[in-house]
C-alpha cells in the first residue's frame, strides 16, 4: 500500500512554479541532500524522486547527476497513486472560521495584502483558489489563522500545507508590510532544510500560504517527548541547521527567532526552518512580552544593543544546548531578571554527561562578542559535526 510518507518524502522537493503553464511544470532535479537518511522506497516514491526538484538552484543541481526527466506515463502513474492518498479528514473548519473571524479590510492595507503569486515578478506560479484543493485534517492553528493539510486537484496532486492568516488581524497587529516582505522573501528561498513556500493567494478576509508538508510534523513536540535527544542526533540537526544558516546569511536574511518552536520535521527526519515569522514579531519582544522567556536571545539584544547576522550563531549554540540538556542554558523559571543577568554574564553550565567536543562548540557559539562567535562553515568542520555526519553526507553550501 502507498503510504503517506513514502510519497511525502518526495514533496518537499517539488518544484510547483510553471511562469508559462497553468499546470505544475517540475524543473529540473536532482538527488536528495546525502545526510538524509533513504528508506528502501516503494515505486511511487522512486517514480516521484524524478520529478524531484529539491530546494537547490540550477548551478547546484547540475553538479549532482540529474535522473532523465519522468515520461508521460511515469507522470500520470504517480499522479494517480498522489490522487488516491489519504490526507485525511476535513472538518469544515475554513468556513465556520470565516463566519466568526476577521472583517474585510480597505484601503492602504488591503492592497498591501493583496497578495498573489501568480502576479509575482520572479517566481509566478499559476493561479491558485481555495478551489483548487481538496481538503485535509487540520494541522494546527496558528496566531492568525488555521492550518491544514491539502492536496491540488491538478496532477500530480501534490500535498501541501495550506496556511490561512487573517488580514484584519495583521492589520491589528500592524505586521501587514512586514508580512509581505516576508513572504516575498520566503518564495525566493530554497534550501533542504527551510520550508518550502510554493504560492500563495488571498480572498476578501484571508492570505493563503502553500507551504511545504512536514510529514513528522513539530520538532517541538518530540523534544519534549523525549526530553532531550542524543549527541549524535543533536549534532545531525546543528549540521542541518548550520548550513540552513549559512545560506540564509548569504541571501542577507537573519533569522533571528531560531527555536525549537519554530522547526518542523521532514519525512525523512531531516529539520526544516518553519517559521519566518507569518507572525511577525520583534524578536525579542516576543519571548518577553507573550511567553516571559528571553532563552534564545543573545546579550546585544537582551542588553538593547544593534544586533547583526551573529544573533543566530548564538542561538544555534542555545539550540544545541537544549537538545542534549533538554533545557536552555540560561533558564530560570523563577525570575526573568535572573535569565537576563545569565545571559548578559553567559553564565554557562554543563552537565558531566555532555562531550568534551560538544561542550567546546558549544561555547564556541555562545560567545558575548558577536564577532567571537565561531563561523558557520567552522560550525560545519567542526569535529563533533563531522563525527556525526552520516557517510558521504553533502553540505549544499560546500557544494
Ligand atoms: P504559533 O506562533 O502559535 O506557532 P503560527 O502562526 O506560527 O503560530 P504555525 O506554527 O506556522 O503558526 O502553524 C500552526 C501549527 O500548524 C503548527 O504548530 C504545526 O503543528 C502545524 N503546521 C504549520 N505548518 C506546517 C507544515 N508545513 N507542515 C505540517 N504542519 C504544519
Ligand atoms: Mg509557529
Amino acid at each position: 500500500m502507498t503510504t503517506i510518507g513514502s510519497v511525502t518524502r518526495q514533496i518537499a522537493a517539488l518544484e510547483i512554479s510553471g511562469s508559462n503553464s497553468r499546470s505544475f511544470a517540475p524543473s529540473s532535479s536532482t538527488a536528495r541532500p546525502a545526510h538524509t537518511k533513504q528508506p528502501s522506497q516503494p515505486n511511487v516514491a522512486k517514480l516521484l524522486t524524478k520529478f524531484a526538484a529539491p530546494n537547490l538552484n540550477a548551478s547546484q543541481s547540475s553538479l549532482a547527476g540529474l535522473p532523465p526527466p519522468p515520461s508521460r506515463k511515469e507522470k500520470e502513474a504517480a499522479a494517480a497513486q498522489q490522487a488516491s492518498l489519504d490526507i485525511g479528514r476535513y472538518d469544515g473548519g475554513l468556513e465556520l472560521e470565516n463566519e466568526e473571524r476577521g472583517e474585510v479590510v480597505s484601503g492602504e492595507a488591503a492592497a498591501e495584502l493583496a497578495l498573489d503569486s501568480s502576479l509575482s515578478q520572479t517566481y509566478p506560479t499559476q493561479e491558485w483558489t481555495l478551489h483548487s484543493f481538496d481538503m485535509g485534517r487540520p494541522l494546527g492553528k496558528g496566531k492568525f489563522g488555521r492550518v491544514y493539510m491539502v492536496r491540488t486537484k491538478t496532477a500530480p496532486n501534490y500535498i501541501l500545507a495550506l496556511k490561512t492568516l487573517y488580514k484584519s488581524e495583521l492589520v491589528k497587529n500592524n505586521v501587514e508590510k512586514q508580512t509581505r516582505r516576508e513572504i516575498e522573501i520566503q518564495q525566493n528561498l530554497r534550501h533542504p532544510n527551510i520550508i518550502r513556500l510554493y504560492g500563495f493567494f488571498h480572498d476578501e478576509k484571508r492570505i493563503f500560504l502553500m507551504i511545504e508538508f512536514a510529514g513528522k510534523g513539530e520538532l517541538y513536540k518530540q523534544l519534549s517527548k523525549h526530553g532531550s535527544f542524543t549527541e549524535k542526533r543533536s549534532a545531525r540537526y546543528i549540521d542541518q541547521m548550520a548550513d540552513a544558516l549559512i545560506y540564509l546569511h548569504g541571501k542577507h536574511v537573519i533569522h533571528r527567532d531560531i527555536k525549537p518552536e519554530n522547526l518542523l520535521v521532514g519525512i525523512n527526519g531531516e529539520l526544516k526552518i518553519g517559521d519566518f515569522g507569518w507572525s511577525v514579531h520583534a524578536p525579542g519582544l516576543r519571548r518577553t512580552t507573550l511567553c516571559g522567556t528571553l532563552d534564545y536571545l543573545p546579550p546585544e539584544m537582551v542588553e538593547g544593543k544593534d544586533h547583526n547576522e551573529k544573533v543566530d550563531h548564538w542561538a544555534l549554540g542555545v539550540l544545541t544546548y537544549e537538545f542534549m540538556i533538554g533545557a536552555p542554558p540560561f533558564e530560570d523559571r523563577g525570575s526573568v531578571k535572573n535569565t537576563y543577568r545569565r545571559i548578559a554574564r553567559v553564565d554557562l553550565k554543563f552537565p558531566p554527561t555532555i562531550s568534551a567536543e560538544a561542550k567546546d562548540l558549544i561555547s564556541r557559539l555562545l560567545q558575548y562578542d558577536p564577532q567571537k562567535r565561531i563561523q558557520l562553515t567552522d560550525v560545519l568542520n567542526h569535529p563533533w559535526i563531522v563525527r556525526y555526519r552520516p557517510q558521504g553526507a553533502v553540505r549544499q553550501s560546500t557544494i
